[in-house]
């Protein structure tokens, strides 16, 4: 399947080959026919696979072949969760519809709403926008959204993670009900099947394999220790490995300021990327990562969710998320477009029952690694996770512990096992919830 063959005009297949794109993803095999044939679509597909040109490139097609239904009013509008996402979306957009006369704006929150009112009083053909703050414009009556003929909602579950739910269904009152739905997300929980079975018409399915979940690309380990030695652990694998371009994971938005600090401190240049920094600091944080003069990325994952990132070489979690299949997605940032890439664990005791639900997702232990120096102190109890959502910890404890084997000292221990069963089934449904919202 070559883009010629899925039928894009040529203004298209000259931005795709420019961009030096040789043949389809399988998202974009599956979403372009779909798309072009005038389709609602739900399609489960996540970051890095290609995902935005899957919707984009179509939408450019059917757009620039049809005329427009209601003149000087935006005829697309993509939904996405996040700033940065927003950003990216838009530049795609940009990129691929470099030879055709169609007008894109970018709407977000977080900066000052003057150049996006300028913007979109020029007259926009493609709107990208995240829920806050397109209501803001929407109250202020600077944008129009009764001219929508296509509506993307990119990562769905996210935006519903995310709180975004009511926002979502206040720009979905605004929008015309006669139009075409795009609904991209990550896995189709019951929430987004809700969400979809009142939103789209006999949608075609399109679901393509995450990229990482089982990507034999991606390495992962599991660094047994304890939790006060974690920093240090990190420290120690980042230069002994001279590892360039890392990106860790902090649960919290303070423990992600935190630990910058501290690898500042240690010579390791770092930066926080969450909601609550500014704009132009995660955008300056992000060019700096990418353009490698900082080595380390440290991330919420609200904050790293949509980052498009290309071939990251290692991502560390320096602690476990409260939802396995965050895991998926945190290691999917690593090991892109066919090169390899390093995902690294740090779990300390009270993380074993979230490590557990994580191998148990993947079906298949991750490999363990005790490093001489970082060994678990087996006196050392679990306590209940943080924020307190989850308590297996203590009830591990209860059920006689599930801390490794404690290793000799000395060699590095390798193990394929598993950690010891002795918790109890998977706990709680975590909840996910961000104070960053894209206003
Ligand atoms: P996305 O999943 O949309 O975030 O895209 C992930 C990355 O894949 C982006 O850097 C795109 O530029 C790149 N990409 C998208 N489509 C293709 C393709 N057909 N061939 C090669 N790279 C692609």
């Amino acid at each position: 399947m070559s883009f010629t063959e899925l039928g894009l005009r040529a203004e298209i297949l000259r931005a795709i080959a420019e961009e030096g794109y040789t043949e389809p993803t399988p998202i974009q095999a599956k979403a372009i026919p779909v798309v072009l044939a005038g389709r609602d679509l739900m399609a489960a597909a996540q970051t890095g696979t290609g995902k935005t040109a899957g919707f984009t490139l179509p939408i450019l097609q059917l757009l620039s072949t049809k005329p427009a239904a209601a003149r000087g009013k935006p005829r697309v509008l993509v939904l996405t969760p996040t700033r940065e996402l927003a950003a990216q979306v838009e530049e795609s957009v940009r990129t691929y519809g470099h030879f055709l006369p169609l007008k894109t704006a970018l709407v977000f929150g977080g900066v000052g709403i003057g150049p996006q009112i300028k913007a979109l009083k020029g007259g926009v053909d493609i709107l990208v926008a995240t829920p806050g703050r397109l209501l803001d414009h929407v109250g202020q009556r600077t944008v129009d959204l009764s001219g929508i003929e296509i509506l993307v909602l990119d990562e769905a579950d996210r935006m519903l993670d995310m709180g975004f739910i009511h926002d979502i269904k206040k720009v979905l009152a605004l929008v015309p009900k006669q139009k075409q739905t795009l609904l991209f997300s990550a896995t189709f929980s019951d929430e987004i099947r809700g969400l979809a079975n009142g939103l789209l018409r006999d949608p075609q399915l399109v679901e393509v394999a995450p990229r990482n979940a089982t990507a034999d690309l991606v390495s992962q380990r599991v660094y047994p220790v304890d939790k006060a030695k974690k920093r240090e652990l990190l420290i120690k694998l980042i230069d002994d490995h001279h590892w360039h371009q890392v990106l860790v994971f902090t649960r919290t938005k303070h423990g992600a300021n935190t630990l910058a600090e501290k690898l500042n401190k240690a010579d390791i240049s770092a930066a926080a990327i969450h909601g609550n920094k500014s704009q132009g600091a995660r955008t300056r944080a992000l060019a700096d990562f990418k353009s490698m003069k900082l080595n380390v990325l440290v991330a919420t994952d609200i904050a790293a969710r949509g980052l498009d990132i290309d071939q990251l070489p290692h991502v560390v979690n320096f602690e476990l998320p409260n939802v396995p299949e965050d895991y998926v997605h945190r290691i999917g940032r690593t090991g892109r477009a066919g090169a390899s890439g390093h995902a690294v664990s740090l779990v300390c005791v009270d993380e074993h029952g979230l490590l557990r639900d994580i191998e148990r997702l993947l079906k298949k232990p991750i490999e363990k690694i005790v490093l001489p120096g970082f060994e678990p102190d087996p006196s050392i109890r679990a306590e209940p996770i943080e924020n307190g959502k989850r308590g297996q910890g203590r009830q591990q404890q209860r059920s006689g512990g599930n801390r490794p084997g404690q290793p000799s000292k000395g060699a590095p221990q390798r193990s394929g096992k598993p950690p010891q069963r002795g918790g109890p089934a998977r706990g709680n449904a975590a909840q996910h919830h961000s104070g960053s919202r894209g206003r």
